[in-house]
């Protein structure tokens, strides 16, 4: 667990051990990434929460995603939803602006309001793998994200990990399109997204998920 002096974080944090919390500038986040400007209101932190996903559900996926693990996406979801939805209640009740980011709405085919991922890279949470994904220490790519965008004054963010892929290429021989390369500034996401097209249009699954480069990640401490 990760401790922080910020009382409405904490209360986060004790209310469930298994999130992990962090935060970064948002002026660090627009400059690495995107940032709608519907939720650019001019608040200077990006508080990060992350969830661990099941492992057994994970573990489930063979070949192609399942109807548990879509049903466990949604889940999580909802959960991040509402455990970013309280931390911006509690900031606002102590008198500080708060806007939690939608975990999954998409403001074009290819990004949401905000990269969840680079902001949880920002905020110490983990680095951005070859699969273009969170990696943490803990769970690998096993965590689902979201964003709480503040100015509730904090202290100075962690710094960022270390790229520790290696030479470790799980998930690139794992992805059925062969959308993961060796830089994931080179990741092509017009394959992945392709892919995950054809398994909704396919009725594999309903919602945007593949999963194989998520179940093969099991971070540092699994390998
Ligand atoms: S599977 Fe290996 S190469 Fe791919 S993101 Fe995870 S640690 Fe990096
Ligand atoms: S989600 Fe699936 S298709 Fe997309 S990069 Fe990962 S393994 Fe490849």
């Amino acid at each position: 667990m990760i401790f922080s002096p910020e009382p409405q974080v904490n209360a986060a944090l004790l209310r469930d051990s298994t999130l992990k919390i962090g935060w970064c500038l948002t002026d660090d986040l627009k400059r690495k990434s995107y940032l709608h400007h519907d939720i650019d209101r001019g608040l200077p932190y990006a508080i990060s929460i992350a969830f661990p996903l099941n492992d057994e559900i994970i573990d489930s996926i063979e070949h192609k995603p399942n109807l548990l693990y879509q049903q466990h996406y949604r889940s999580i979801n909802q959960r991040l939803e509402a455990e970013a939805l309280e931390l911006a209640r509690s900031i606002q009740s102590s008198g500080f602006r708060a806007l939690p980011a939608p975990v999954t709405v998409s403001v074009d085919p290819f990004h949401g309001h905000l990269s969840h991922r680079m902001a949880a890279m920002l905020s110490g949470q983990g680095w951005i793998g070859k699969s273009a994904l969170l990696i943490t220490p803990g769970f690998g790519a096993r965590v689902r994200l979201v964003t709480v965008l503040t100015n509730l004054p904090l202290s100075p963010p962690p710094q960022s990990m270390v790229f520790k892929c290696g030479d470790c290429r799980d998930c690139i021989e794992a992805c059925p399109v062969n959308a993961i390369t060796e830089d994931a500034r080179n990741f092509k996401r017009e394959l992945c997204y392709r892919y995950l097209e054809s398994l909704i249009n396919q009725d594999v699954v309903e919602e945007w998920i593949c999963g194989l480069c998520v179940k093969v990640c099991k971070g540092e401490n699994k390998k």
